[in-house]
């Protein structure tokens, strides 16, 4: 697939988001953070990849808040710094 959602947890760096009103949605979508259709007409929000403008998706606003939360939260995660204790116990096999 060419847009795993990894593509949307931060691989992509900065990803600008635009919010999509009903009266500018002409044309239905699927969203790939639940995969269902998104209607005309109906509110939502396009994600696009600062680096990879092509590879910008159309999402259900509940959808990509989710989304948002996850990486957010996969991002503190990441940042959270390997503590002393944490590869003292790794060393220990
Ligand atoms: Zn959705």
């Amino acid at each position: 697939m060419a847009d795993p959602l990894s593509l949307w947890n931060g691989g992509f760096g900065s990803v600008e988001v635009r919010r999509i009103h009903s009266f500018q949605a002409t044309k239905a979508y699927t969203c790939p953070g639940c995969h269902h259709g998104i209607a005309v007409a109906s509110g939502h929000v396009v994600t696009i990849p600062e680096h990879d403008p092509e590879l910008r998706r159309h999402w259900h606003t509940p959808c990509w808040a989710r989304q948002e939360r996850q990486n957010a939260a996969s991002m503190t995660r990441t940042r959270t710094p390997s503590t002393d204790t944490t590869s003292k116990r790794r060393s220990t096999p």
